[in-house]
């Protein structure tokens, strides 16, 4: 595999960059991103000093420059509390951003939520085992997943269904590290890669495959909505670097060990999660707490060079972020941003400090639901996908005993009716909400949500003539079918206001 690697396109231009023996800043992107991906490999296969492969297709000049592009002086130290930690406070925010006591005050982490900071260990390579990633993906380089690599941020062409082929299964570290790598955050907060890969790994593993929805496939789509928005607009560059890898870490853990059923069915089966979370957001506070303890594992811990305060800071930050996913927080989510946006007005670096988790939040939360905001070949398909899921807890409920929810009730609910309620009272509200703060992406997103409605709409309509023709057809055997319910909201437990339709879970 690692012999595979040196062979490829990817390797041959990285070793012809360094041929030429520029400096980093003299590369451009494609060359950048493979000498990264080199030395990326050569951490894995243990160093770019007297490694056998390489010294076949490198002299020994070209292996110094190498290692001295490996460790330039700001990573060289990574120490806490070194002088290291002194730089990297000068690329960890943005000149207006408060530091130190100053930073967003964020709620207390829960209770019961584990998963702290390993201590930092030596610098330099970590010794990790070796595992299948993303990397040999790249490294094994179809032409069409580097074609869909480059073109990371494009909401029109991301396909994550053809991702998920061309990856073996491996949609979510394929996209979250190409994102991390992309926003330059890998390399100014120092983040071990092989770590990264290795915890990117265990969160693709922790997802359920066998779930119709929730799995690694919708994170990876999470993932890349999220990086399609802060490629799109303005208000990114006023992110620090750990809001944005808040974000992005809060998108690529936010669902993960779903276990397929809602929050409700675990209260009413009276589970051991509903316990243990005193039926309090308990799906988003076990992805939370599913996501830390992975990350907590030795090998996994990329994080464990940040600064103490910062790595305390970054995990508040995911917390609030993943516990605004639960959909009965929608609508208080929705109020809460737009009353900020009345206040302080669309630019971010007006916000109080104390209020930019506010917008973090509802972005991951739009990246969430924002499959009918998709191109209508990929909207449908989820659609198609969610109900699924939701029929199947509708058979557990059946199984079990207990009354059928009526969306999850395969012989009564209707697909295209939950799509447009889900489209109408949930995604149009949330994007209509972004469109001054994020105006290029809402601008990108909301003709396909127009779609997605008119699709929806047209399918209702072609079931319900079905369903005349079927009543007219079997006279009164048909009578006897109930009739096809919309879920209420209490049944989906969303709160909101009563003069409000019916909304869906997602
Ligand atoms: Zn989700």
């Amino acid at each position: 595999m690692f012999g595979r690697f040196l062979g490829s396109d990817l390797a041959r231009v990285a070793i012809r960059a360094l041929g030429r023996l520029r400096r980093k800043e003299e590369l451009d992107g494609d060359e950048e991103y493979a000498v990264e991906r080199l030395l990326s490999w050569l951490s894995r296969v243990g160093g770019a000093d007297g490694n056998p492969l390489l010294d076949e297709v490198l002299d020994e000049t070209q292996r110094e420059f190498l290692l001295s592009y490996r460790l330039p002086e700001s990573e060289a130290d990574s120490t806490p509390g070194g002088s290291a930690q002194q730089r990297s406070r000068q690329y960890i925010l943005p000149a207006r951003t408060p530091r130190g006591s100053s930073l967003p005050s964020l709620a207390a982490a829960p209770a019961g939520v584990s998963g702290g900071m390993p201590a930092a260990d030596a610098p330099g390579l970590p010794d990790v085992p070796s595992r299948a990633s993303s990397e040999e993906v790249e490294a094994d380089g179809s032409p069409e997943l580097a074609e869909m690599l480059r073109k990371l941020d494009d909401w029109e062409s991301f396909d994550v269904f053809r991702l998920a082929e061309l990856t073996d299964g491996r949609p979510l570290q394929t996209v979250a590290l190409a994102l991390l790598r992309k926003r330059g955050l890998i390399a100014r907060l120092g983040l071990p890669e092989d770590r990264l890969r290795c915890f990117l790994s265990d969160v693709e593993e922790a997802y359920h495959g066998h779930n119709a929805y929730h799995n690694s496939c919708h994170a990876a789509d999470v993932t890349q909505a999220l990086g399609a928005m802060l490629a799109a607009d303005s208000f990114a560059e006023h992110l620090s670097d750990l809001e944005q890898l808040g974000v992005i870490l809060a998108a690529i853990i936010h669902d993960v060990g779903h276990p397929g059923v809602s929050n409700d069915f675990l209260i009413r089966t009276q589970s051991e999660a509903a316990v243990a979370y005193n039926d309090q957001s308990i799906n988003e506070n076990m992805h939370c707490a599913a996501g830390f303890k992975l990350l907590a594992k030795k090998e996994n811990c990329f994080l464990c060079r940040l600064p103490a305060e910062d790595f305390r800071y970054l995990r508040r930050l995911v917390i609030r972020i993943i516990l605004s996913t639960d959909m009965a927080r929608h609508h208080d989510s929705v109020e809460d941003f737009t009353a900020s946006l009345r206040l302080w007005g669309p630019h971010l670096l007006a916000w109080a400090p104390d209020k930019r988790v506010v917008a973090l939040q509802l972005l991951v939360h739009a990246a969430d639901i924002s499959n009918p905001a998709r191109p209508l070949r990929f909207s449908s398909e989820w659609g198609r996908k969610v109900h699924e899921e939701f029929f199947a807890q509708g058979d557990k409920e059946a199984a079990l005993g207990l009354p059928v929810s009526a969306i999850c009730d395969r012989r009564r609910a209707s697909v295209p009716q939950s799509q447009l309620t889900f489209v109408e009272y949930v995604v149009r509200p949330c994007f209509s909400a972004l469109a001054e703060f994020a105006p290029t992406f809402v601008g990108k997103a909301q003709p396909h949500i127009e779609a997605a409605q008119h699709y929806w709409q047209q399918q209702l309509e072609r079931e319900q003539a079905a369903a005349a023709a079927a009543e007219q057809g079997t006279g009164a055997a048909a009578e006897e079918e109930p009739p096809e319910v919309a879920p209420t909201l209490q049944q989906l437990h969303l709160h909101a206001p009563p003069q409000q339709p019916p909304a869906l879970p997602q």
